[in-house]
């Protein structure tokens, strides 16, 4: 079990579009394993290779949590999305951070398992926004970025310039 350092917002490797994997080897294995035992360390229901530094089209998600149940969708290409809901969500890259975000109720998923075989995943409910959470991920965005811009700019206001302080210059 290997439970990798995680990229925290603003890493740059959060925000470059992944490459599609073309050799499904077992380096590909032990990294979809990696991001598994990561995803269930942090008691996560999702996380895309971006987050671990790997710039790869890989991710895994499991809303239930339960081990042994989650989903590795290795080169994910999101087709029909229909219906819309607005849920709270989160982020192992953004700790402590929740905002409701819009998204589609239904997705079709299609992609590859870790030894290249085609999959398609029919998803509703929470697996259906973790999918378009996860995918986000490997376009190089991150759920804030699908916030209102006027929720965006609070979000800003309020967390990534807590930590500035202004200081007079020395005379
Ligand atoms: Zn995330």
């Amino acid at each position: 079990m290997s439970v990798l350092p995680l990229c925290l917002e603003p890493h740059p490797a959060l925000r470059s579009k992944a490459r599609r994997v073309d050799l499904f080897t077992n380096d590909l294995r032990r990294l979809a394993r990696d991001l598994t035992d990561t995803m269930y360390a942090h008691r996560g229901i999702g996380l895309a290779a971006p987050q671990v530094g790997q710039n790869l089209q890989v991710f895994v998600a499991n809303p239930s949590q339960q081990r042994g149940r989650e989903v590795v969708v290795v080169n994910p290409v999101l087709g029909e999305c229909r219906g819309h809901v607005a849920i709270t969500e989160g982020c192992l890259s953004l700790p402590d951070i929740w905002e409701r975000v819009r998204r589609a109720s239904d997705v079709r998923l299609s992609g590859q398992d870790v030894f290249g075989k085609s999959v398609v995943i029919d998803a509703e409910g929470l697996l259906a926004i973790v999918l378009q959470h996860e995918f986000d991920h490997l376009q190089g965005q991150l759920f804030i970025d699908r916030l209102p811009w006027f929720r965006r700019f609070d979000f800003h206001a309020r967390h990534l310039f807590r930590n500035v302080s202004i200081r007079r210059a020395k005379p």
